[in-house]
């Protein structure tokens, strides 16, 4: 392309200087003349551009009337068959990235913008045609088929997070917002400054007909990058464009959700262009600020942003119910034999990945609900509920695909012997289950549980629980309980090298040893969960399975806690003592909050079992739940959460026990991957139930979830999504340390 002859012949214009300016859609040439600076742009495919480059022209007139203001007004157009050439007024000034953002500037760039809107809602954008480009908001979906080129698992379903939100809030509501011609790329790159204000803007390239709030939503994005408190940024620009072109409140509050859809079309279409122009640094120039926003937009409540964006423009705030009322209405119908968590308790509203949002803004860590094994939310996993959903829900009395692929993948996970699986509804219904079969197989009546163990809420767990048994109003022991001490390390003098193991091992055979020709079998929990997070010692499962086998009983390991990757080391609890045991209870995150529960066993028992009466459970293996367990199974190993497990517990703990040395209180840390125990005591060195206590509420109080247990509730509880990352891990060890600080100069002291 000869662009000195074509500037020449076309435009009369002698060039004394021409530069290739970035750009995509066209290309850019700054042109500097005896008689000023141009811009030239030449448009490849004419009848593509035919319709944008006459709305732009209007637009471009019509903004003559903001004269303070400068815009690449056409100095004129010239069509050719195969181009269009296009020469614009070159707009002077320093970008928005280059300059510092005050609080005047901010404002000037939503007044600017206000203005700019007020202007383009005057001008017909028919012309334009139906143009569907991905980066206008309405068309964010769109780009949902770049994800496959985010290379990484787990930033593709951050993103896909955020199309999950926008399709479940923002796409329903589509009808309401209103419409405008918008210039829909205010991006900091092409926003002009002179003097701390806003002076103009270039690029109409990507002007859309679309949503109005659109317009801010771009505008804030970039303006919220790399900014510490990106909503206190955003503020001034509101303020100053709702000053000009007032907003509605559904407006405002949509806003959290197309900040997100913006930077997820960014960083979907860098990741693309990355793929075609390895070399651009242009497009991708947004995209390492755009993750770490997108990373930070997740850790902020919605409510709170909607709030900050209402108050912006001096709207009405978001009013969420009061908890006293709710509070009441929970105690009219709901016995108080359900617990609330918290001397303060928590409204809960929303949840993304390793956060929980309450109905009042906040945002909590959550290092707490196991369940969640993949994230709250995940949107993997929500997907595969709902697409199953819509499409065929029924029982096991049919064939589907969904109930033969789970089982399969399911089992694909254990030893070989422990080949079938029955699905039911909750880790209760498992262990009810499992221990059905195991006395139907033995003929055998006694079950042999470990003290402060818990499998389950039913009357068969509960009789297999002393953790629930034996408490406070409990209903005892029953007499085919066969009740084992807790083989806990920590407190004794032995070493966990196998003499703890030996030690526990020996004892509880001999407790067994009476019971020879009735028991039916023996569960427990790889690490029992609600003794305090205590791990059975090494060996002490190598003593028992073949003496309880060859006394003629079972052995059930209670996977409901610790299964599904969290210990790292492992994927299943049993794995971590070199045992196979005869049958699995499966719950909890098995569905990542979906109710689910399994026992897993051999063929051997599942054909005893076959000869009692038919098994049936409504629910249980229904498609809906198993395209869900599928999902987590597939997130779980996509992701590489049971490494991501093993790594962040690993350096959690090493963090704790650097606490350790500095706090007295913490007696000891124990545990595996992401499911691990703090145990408390007092300077006396007697249980720390209440110094637990004050840790447990301090936390919620600087919002960050954790759970206590034990028999004298003296055990801080840690089990987070696998989300967790290594900065949470970070984020958990500095404030309990603030809070044994503050402890330790204030209330230890008063005592
Ligand atoms: N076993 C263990 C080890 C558990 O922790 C639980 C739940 N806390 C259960 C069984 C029972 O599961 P669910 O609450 O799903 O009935």
């Amino acid at each position: 392309m000869d662009i000195p002859a074509l500037l020449k012949s076309h435009f009369h214009l002698e060039a004394t200087e021409i530069v290739a300016l970035e750009g995509y859609g066209s290309s850019n040439f700054k042109v500097s003349s005896a008689s000023g600076t141009y811009v030239l742009k030449v448009y490849k495919d004419p009848r593509l551009k035919q319709g944008i480059l006459q709305t732009e022209s209007t637009v471009l007139q019509q903004l003559e009337n903001l004269s303070k203001y400068n815009f690449p007004y056409e100095i004129g157009t010239v069509q050719k068959r195969d181009q269009v050439l296009r020469l614009h007024q070159y707009v002077e000034g320093h970008f928005l990235s280059e300059v510092p953002h005050t609080k005047q500037l901010l404002t000037s760039f939503g007044q600017f913008l206000g203005k700019l809107d007020r202007e383009m809602a005057q001008v017909d954008p028919n012309p334009m045609g139906i143009r569907e480009i991905v980066w206008d908001l309405q068309h964010f979906m769109k780009n949902r088929d770049l994800l496959g080129h985010i290379p990484e698992p787990k930033a593709r379903s951050l993103l896909d997070y955020f199309f999950l939100q926008f399709e479940e809030l923002v796409l329903p509501l589509s009808y309401n917002l209103r419409k405008s011609l918008i210039h829909n790329d205010a991006n900091d790159w092409n926003v002009l400054t002179q003097e701390g204000e806003v002076s103009g803007i270039i690029d109409f390239g990507d002007m859309s007909y679309s949503w109005l709030i659109n317009e801010l939503a771009v505008a804030i994005t970039y303006v919220m990058m790399d900014k510490e408190d990106p909503l206190q940024a955003a503020v001034p620009v509101i303020s100053g464009y709702h000053k000009f072109m007032p907003l509605e409140e559904q407006e405002l509050d949509l806003l959290y959700y197309l900040v997100a859809a913006r930077l997820c079309t960014s960083v979907c279409n860098s990741a693309y262009t990355k793929t075609q122009l390895p070399d651009s640094d242009y497009i991708t120039i947004s995209e390492r600020p755009a993750w770490a926003l997108l990373h930070k937009w997740l850790s902020i409540n919605p409510i709170r942003a909607a709030r900050i964006f209402r108050q912006a423009a001096g709207l009405s705030p978001v009013n969420s119910p009061a908890i006293e009322a709710q509070l009441k209405r929970r105690d009219n119908v709901l016995s108080k034999s359900l617990s609330l968590s918290y001397e303060e308790p928590i409204p809960m509203y929303r949840s993304a990945f390793q956060y929980m949002y309450d109905t009042e803004g906040n945002t909590f860590l959550d290092a707490y609900n196991n369940i969640m094994i993949t994230g709250h939310c995940h949107p993997h996993v929500v997907r595969a509920g709902q697409r199953t959903m819509a499409r065929l829900n029924t029982n096991t009395r049919y064939v589907y695909e969904e109930l033969l692929s789970y089982s399969e993948l399911l089992l694909e996970k254990f030893p070989k012997k422990l080949n079938k699986v029955f699905l039911v509804n909750s880790g209760s219904a498992a262990t009810d289950l499992a221990l059905r079969m195991a006395k139907f197989h033995t003929g055998r009546k006694k079950v042999a549980v470990l003290e402060e163990g818990y499998h389950g809420n039913t009357q068969t767990g509960v009789r297999v629980s002393h953790y629930k048994y034996a408490a406070t109003g409990g209903e005892g022991r029953d007499t085919q309980t066969l009740e084992l001490p807790l083989p806990k390390v920590f407190g004794t003098e032995l070493a966990d090298d196998g003499k703890a193991g030996d030690y526990f091992g020996k004892q509880a055979l001999e407790m067994l040893a009476p019971f020879e020709k009735e028991l039916a079998a023996f569960i427990a929990e790889p690490i029992v969960g609600c003794g305090g997070q205590v791990p059975l010692p090494k060996g002490y499962l190598r003593h028992i399975y073949p003496k309880v086998r060859q006394q003629g009983g079972l052995c059930i390991s209670d996977e409901t806690q610790v299964g599904f990757g969290r210990l790292g080391e492992h994927f299943w609890g049993f794995e971590r003592y070199g045992v196979v045991p005869d049958l699995v209870i499966l719950g909890k995150p098995i569905g990542n909050g979906h109710p689910i529960g399994a026992v897993v066993t051999t063929e051997e028992i599942a054909g005893s079992f076959e000869q009692g009466p038919e098994f049936f459970s409504s629910f249980g293996g229904n498609p809906v739940s198993c395209a869900i367990g599928q999902a987590v199974l597939e997130v779980i190993e996509k992701e590489g959460m049971q490494d991501h497990a093993r790594l962040v517990g690993n350096h959690l703990k090493a963090g704790l026990h650097l606490l350790q040395t500095t706090y007295p209180e913490i007696a000891d840390v124990r545990g595996s991957g992401l499911f691990l125990g703090v145990e408390i005591k007092t300077a006396e060195g007697y249980p720390g139930t209440q110094i637990a206590k004050l840790i447990k509420n301090e936390l919620r109080r600087t919002h960050i979830l954790i759970g206590t247990d034990g028999p004298f509730d003296h055990v801080l509880k840690i089990k987070p999504p696998l989300s967790f990352s290594m900065q949470d891990a970070d984020i958990l060890c500095a404030a309990i340390h603030r809070i044994l600080e503050h402890y330790y100069t204030t209330l230890a002291k008063k005592r």
